[in-house]
């Protein structure tokens, strides 16, 4: 259904190479999706991003859907989704994925669907997050629950010591802090985000909701550097 009405809106061509879509294609057409390099980390538990989080936090499971190359076509798509307002790269993504994470054991006990959220400035500059219309697909077509207000990012200006020439001054920043009540106890948390390249906003966020009793995590990006 949301697929349907997502067509409607959006016109019917390749949101990548813009050629006209076929009327089983979705967003993205056949040729762009064959030229998408896919990394198969569904299939193997033990793959590169899991292992990027050893001995930092534990994991149940872990992965990227494509390789993010520099100049290539998922750089073209994640600049489309998150700086040029095509959200519905981002849809496409999602239902592409849970086609093939639906057959995964490790997170067939998802309880919610958590975005890591955007810098305030950065929300408020953007107007949207560029995560959230995968994680309402991955929602809509896996069946779990979607949630962006367990995990948030609160802004804080932090004045800094030295003294310069015009004075002091203060920089905008931002700390990770989540807000849960006895219902989210012992929950598997499925952690969404765009593109992983060190891990270390993914460790932030999974720090933070491992302050929840009984909270076990996962993690799943759309693509992630090599
Ligand atoms: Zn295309």
């Amino acid at each position: 259904m949301f697929k349907y009405l997502l067509n409607l809106f959006f016109p019917k061509s390749c949101s990548v190479c813009n050629s006209i879509l076929l009327s089983n294609e979705y967003v993205i057409c056949t040729e762009c999706r064959h030229d998408i390099p896919l990394t198969n980390h569904h299939k193997n538990k033990n793959n590169e991003v899991f292992s990027k989080f050893y001995g930092r936090i534990p994991l149940e499971f872990a992965s990227a859907f494509f390789y993010f190359h520099k100049k290539g076509i998922v750089q073209e798509m994640i600049h489309k989704l998150k700086y040029k307002g095509h959200q519905e790269i981002g849809s496409a993504i999602g239902y592409w994925y849970a086609e093939e994470l639906k057959n995964c054991a490790e997170i067939s006990d998802v309880d919610y669907i958590i975005p890591v959220p955007l810098h305030p400035k950065r929300l408020k500059e953007r107007g949207y997050n560029q995560v959230t219309a995968f994680g309402e697909s991955l929602s809509d077509s896996l069946d779990i629950k979607y949630n962006d207000t367990i995990l948030m990012r609160s802004i804080y200006s932090k004045t800094q010591t030295t003294k310069s020439i015009l004075g002091r001054s203060s920089v905008v920043e931002s700390v990770f802090g989540v807000q849960f009540n006895k219902m989210h106890f012992n929950k598997h948390f499925l952690l969404i985000d765009d593109v992983i390249t060190t891990g270390s906003t993914l460790e932030a966020c999974s720090r933070e909701l491992l302050k929840i009793p009984g909270a076990k995590i996962s993690i799943v990006c759309m693509a992630m550097t090599q």
